[in-house]
């Protein structure tokens, strides 16, 4: 009897697809291993196996699974009960989840474009298939598997392929795609035959007549020290080639004669050396009290909360905590927002948990993702994950412990593309799935896990010293509105901060300086008529990048030339309107010329590299003073920074979102907690245009407990989170009519299964993207209602209107709980 099995392809289409298992296959077919499946017109893909022994719908014509990738499963069962969960409560595809989760050297498809590696060498023959293959290749550029698919005429050509980048014969084209490449070296070594004194003379006379051949295998036996019994040292081909001076066709020579054989290496490319010696630090009273709190807690609930100020010692606790897992032989998952800490955290804790830690982020190559998550599935993964949100997919074997940091943070979320998850909130299911405890902790809760804590739902532990019992910054409040109105200021500069940085350098010490936006002017403006270039595919206003000269589009990255002229008007006259990162550095190297100046934000840290080296320079005091967006404010631990300044508060009042108060607090106490963290208290220069604001007042007196309260009364009043949950409905399309009238009809028909439920259609505050106009709606649903009959009914809505002729092309997607 045909067997079948159900597979997932990574692609936006719903459910799960049945393939026949052909004969040769059977019993090869096994849950969670790769399997390359034809799907649509001629194109193949990477599935994963989720159902075994199943039987064909009916529906459509079932076609043959046409080869399998794994012996082993690469996904683990507790792995995909969390992907359907975020599925569904997402609102997306598992072809989406799957997408996401799995790295891209891992799946291989039609379109992956691949090319011939110049420096391969066949250590055993290839297939008939595979030299085909290769002679196509040839010297020439890269092409797309479906092309060479079509040129050889070998149908299904992606297991060949891949047998191909295994031997390393082919690789994934970079630019396009950045594929795993398993990092091996081609070595070189006597055959069997030869490593006997005797036949090794017999052969060195014999090779008189090769010279070239000849003077390569005494460079061999010379590097390798080369001695009968002994282990030789191991040399490498093109070591061996450099010193001989030879052609490799000389080498190739010698390997056709049987004396010298080439054989492959792997490095590998994960870091394995030290292996973790100090002793953790001996915690405080107060840390200790707060970490028998945790444990108390987790004996009852699965998530607590650790509400510490900012230098009380958090991560000193959670490293005690990690300790206490691995003992009892769980792994642990390390979450952190965003890389510019990972640098820091890293360190302290690869001392104490050497080679039993991994780290893994986004801008890792996807080589390395692959290498990870290959050895998270081999029985000796790293006990310790450190990593950015898209960790949260790592195929995890025990997990017994969640941390998050910074729990607050918004990089958390994922924004585009789908799964649009909370890294956050859906950790907590990973771990509740392991039935793992959560830890998070922060110096400022978001709203809604402090209102979590309070209610019961979670743990709450509170720490509310620093470490050393040393003073949390001191604020000074600057008004810079009455300042400017006598002229006092310079620039964005009160007397007060110049003063300040003026005396911290004296006394050799560090400042900060926050500035919420990036660019040299967030807009530039014609005096004359009041134009201001906007980006021709989004809804937004350009930012004037001054050092690269040129107009950027902060949304889709287009830059634009920086017109000599107002187009509108004629008018000469451009003048800069607002402050960014970039004017902020420029004012400051004028105003202070013997200061050592680095700046932090999107634009100087690209790299991996970069942010390492912003942080290690200012870190050792090679840097005076760091001006910077929100990522300077992100748990960075420096000892000598004793002024902290924020230039204008106001600008993070100003969004059109319910939570601009709740992270303009959480950005300024942030920022500020980065001041006086090791030796003494230190100073932060707040300057504002509204000092009378009672949020103001909040960040002054760190008075959290008020602004939580202050919050809750607004979300309760005008229904937000906490009490009520929020789902965005996006409609996107190139044409605005189009658009307005598919948001207008779904919001009708949404209206009448949820009522007032229901909110807008709106544009929202850019109206468009990349050439795709955009309508959204609101759906907010009280917290008791089911998520379950609120999604099914999005859906079915979803396909009334993409059922429409007229809005077949409409893209619609969702945001669950967005932020
Ligand atoms: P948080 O995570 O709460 O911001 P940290 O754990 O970074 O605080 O602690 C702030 C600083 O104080 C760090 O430099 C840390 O090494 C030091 N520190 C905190 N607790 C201890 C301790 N028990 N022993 C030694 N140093 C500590
Ligand atoms: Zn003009
Ligand atoms: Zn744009």
């Amino acid at each position: 009897m045909k067997k079948y099995v159900d597979v997932i392809v990574p692609l936006p289409v719903m459910g799960q697809f049945t393939y026949a298992v052909p004969e040769e296959l059977e019993g090869k077919v096994e849950w969670g291993c790769r399997v390359i499946v034809p799907f649509g017109a001629k194109k193949y893909y990477t599935g994963i196996v989720i159902r075994t022994g199943t039987t064909p719908s009916g529906e459509y014509e079932t076609k043959e699974v046409s080869e399998v990738l794994d012996t082993h499963p690469i996904l683990l069962k507790h792995q995909f009960a969390f992907w359907k969960w975020m599925a569904d409560y997402y609102l997306c595809t598992w072809g989406d989840v799957y997408n996401a989760a799995v790295p891209s050297g891992m799946k291989i498809e039609s379109e992956t474009r691949v090319e011939g590696n110049p420096d391969f060498e066949a250590s055993a023959p290839l297939s008939e298939k595979e030299q085909k293959v290769l002679d196509l290749l040839g010297q020439g550029k890269a092409q797309d598997i479906a092309r060479l698919e079509k040129e050889s005429r070998i149908r299904n050509l992606l297991p060949v392929i891949k047998s191909l980048l295994d031997k390393e014969a082919v690789r994934i084209k970079e630019e396009l795609k950045q594929n795993y490449k398993p990092r091996t070296e081609a070595r070189v070594r006597l055959t069997e035959r030869m490593r006997n004194e005797r036949n090794l003379h017999i052969q060195l006379d014999l090779l008189s007549r090769a010279k070239k051949q000849q003077v390569v295998l005494m460079k061999y036996l010379e590097l390798s020290h080369w001695k009968e019994g002994k282990e030789p040292e191991e040399v490498s081909r093109t070591r061996l080639l450099e010193a001989a001076q030879a052609a490799s066709s000389v080498l190739n020579g010698l390997v056709e004669k049987g004396i010298l054989e080439i054989y492959l290496h792997e490095t590998g490319r994960l870091c394995t050396d030290d292996t973790g010696t100090t002793q953790v630090n001996t915690l405080s009273q107060a840390q200790q009290t707060a970490l028998n709190t945790i444990l108390h807690s987790f004996a009852q609930k699965n998530v607590c909360l650790l509400h510490g100020v900012t230098a009380s010692g958090k991560t000193e606790i959670y490293i005690h905590l990690i300790s206490q897992v691995l003992e009892a032989g769980k792994q642990v998952l390390y979450l952190l927002p965003e890389i510019a800490l990972t640098t820091q955290i890293t360190e302290r804790l690869r001392r104490v948990f050497g080679n039993r830690l991994g780290i893994y982020h986004s801008k890792f190559p996807d080589a390395e993702r692959v290498e990870i998550w290959q050895k998270q599935l081999s029985d000796s993964p790293y006990d310790v994950i450190l990593g950015v949100r898209s960790s949260i997919f790592l195929p995890f074997q025990k997990l017994g412990l969640v941390i998050i940091d910074e729990e607050h943070e918004t990089s958390y979320k994922q924004q585009d593309p789908a799964p649009r998850y909370h890294a956050r909130n859906a950790a907590i299911m990973l771990a509740s799935i392991f039935g793992a405890k959560t830890l998070l902790g922060t110096a400022t809760p978001s709203i809604e896990t402090y209102y979590n804590a309070r209610q019961g739902k979670y743990g709450l532990v509170e720490l509310n010293e620093r470490h050393r019992q040393i003073q949390l910054p001191h604020i000074e409040l600057v008004d810079i509105k009455e300042l400017g109105r006598k002229k006092r200021m310079n620039g964005q500069f009160s007397p007060l901060l110049l003063q300040k940085i003026k005396e911290a350098l004296e006394s050799k010490e560090q400042v900060i300086l926050f500035q919420n936006r990036r660019g040299f002017a967030p807009m530039i403006e014609c005096r004359t008529c009041g134009w201001v270039p906007k980006c021709r595919n989004c809804d937004v206003s350009l930012t004037y990048h001054k050092r690269l000269n040129q107009l950027t589009c902060h949304y889709c990255g287009y830059t634009y030339q920086v017109p000599a002229v107002c187009p509108a008007c004629g008018g000469t006259e451009l003048v800069n309107r607002g402050f960014g990162t970039e004017k902020i550095e420029d004012d400051i190297r004028q105003l202070f010329p013997e200061a050592r100046v680095a700046r932090m934000d999107l634009d100087t840290t690209r790299s991996r590299t970069a942010y390492e080296k912003i942080i290690s320079d200012f870190e050792e005091g090679r840097t005076d003073i760091l001006i910077g967006t929100q990522m300077v404010s992100k748990g960075l631990d420096f000892d000598r920074v004793s002024v902290v300044g924020i230039l204008n508060a106001d600008s993070m009042l100003n969004y059109p979102d319910f939570r601009s108060h709740e992270r303009a607090f959480q950005l300024m106490a942030q920022v500020a907690g980065r001041a006086g963290r090791r030796n003494r208290q230190g100073l932060v220069v707040l300057q504002t245009k509204s000092p009378d604001l009672p949020l103001i007042r909040q960040v002054l007196d760190n008075n959290y407990r008020e602004l939580y309260e202050d919050q809750l009364t607004e979300r309760r009043l005008f229904r937000y989170p906490p009490f009520y949950r929020l789902i965005y409905v996006y409609l996107k399309h190139r044409k605005e009519e189009v658009a307005e009238q598919a948001a207008a009809q779904m919001a009708a028909y949404l209206r009448n299964g949820l009522g007032d439920r229901v909110l807008g259609p709106d544009k929202p505050p850019v109206a468009r993207i990349q050439a795709l106009f955009i309508r959204k709606i609101m759906v907010k649903v009280e917290q008791e209602a089911s998520l379950q009959k609120i999604r099914l009914y999005l859906t079915e809505v979803q396909r009334a209107i993409v059922a429409d002729e007229r809005f077949r092309t409409v893209n619609v997607y969702y945001d669950a709980d967005p932020m």
